[in-house]
């Protein structure tokens, strides 16, 4: 997960909205009776339509969560970051292999409880990602640290764990083993998202670890030119990696990583130098 933040794709100049749910929601809530536990089918997919908005060069064309990259094959969907019919916490996988399709033995844990009803046809509340990462691992979770808002309240009071990453900087929140490719959280963000999304799931690893093999390539290549004073391999070396890191290349966030645990240096200030043509 790399940060997005300022890259939203621009709302559509008409976002449909659906009154039925909210006024079935704002009714109950006028009687002083309680919110109704939505299903799915209550809210007609108008957002799958605007799926072209997030598969463009600003988007990356990546899943949000794992940078798994969305191509034609496998066209992502346009996920609720918070869920719209109902909230529902699920216990650990029994294992992170979830070639089979879902992730082994996740069963619910608890009832479901009032999702974000109101969001759910809000630009804002929409991020592209893998069909994976969204109906195999995430589904309707959205765990907090707080209480959970209702509407018309603040949704930053509730201390959000999942991290989105339009709003917040994953950075910080994880890190990497370049050579076996597991994701570790740093924080209690880092790990609720690692395990809402399941980016720990071996297939995942796998593809991070052939990542984090060409990194240790250039690396080496770097080392090696600088052992020889060879200031052109060394900054080809230097090139490759920062290439490496940027957004639109599938799981940049291990590149970022690797190249601030090993150079020193974070990938913007790499960027800055390269811009002024120190490297
Ligand atoms: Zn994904």
């Amino acid at each position: 997960m790399i940060g997005l933040k300022g890259r939203h794709p621009k709302a559509p100049a008409s976002l449909e909205s659906l009154s039925k749910p909210t006024a079935k929601a704002l009714l109950a809530r006028a009687k002083n009776i309680p919110i109704p536990i939505f299903k799915e089918q209550d809210f007609p997919n108008y957002w799958g339509r605007h799926k072209h908005h997030f598969i463009r060069p600003q988007y990356n064309g990546k899943c949000a969560y794992c940078e798994t990259p969305i191509v034609s094959g496998s066209p992502g969907d346009v996920e609720h970051f918070r869920p719209k019919a109902y909230c529902q916490s699920l216990g650990p996988a029994k294992s992170r292999d979830d070639y089979g399709g879902q992730p082994p033995g996740r069963v619910n844990a608890g009832p479901a409880t009032e999702g974000y009803w109101w969001l759910a046809y809000k630009w804002s509340n929409y991020l592209l990602c893998c069909n994976r990462c969204n109906s195999s691992w995430k589904k309707n979770q959205f765990p907090v640290a707080a209480n959970r808002s209702r509407h018309g309240q603040k949704l930053s009071a509730e201390g959000a764990l999942l991290i989105n990453p339009f709003v917040v900087d994953p950075e910080p929140h994880f890190q990497f083993d370049a050579v076996t490719g597991q994701i570790r959280g740093l924080t209690p963000r880092g790990v609720a998202t690692i395990d809402v999304c399941g980016l720990d799931r071996r297939s995942l690893e796998i593809q991070r670890a052939t990542k984090g093999a060409k990194l240790n390539k250039r690396y080496r290549e770097y080392l090696g030119a600088l052992d020889q004073g060879n200031v052109l391999a060394q900054n080809n070396a230097m090139r490759a990696l920062i290439d490496e890191c940027r957004s639109k290349e599938p799981f940049a966030a291990v590149a970022r990583y690797f190249v601030k645990q090993h150079l020193k240096i974070s990938y913007y200030d790499l960027l800055e130098m390269k811009r002024k043509r120190l490297i």
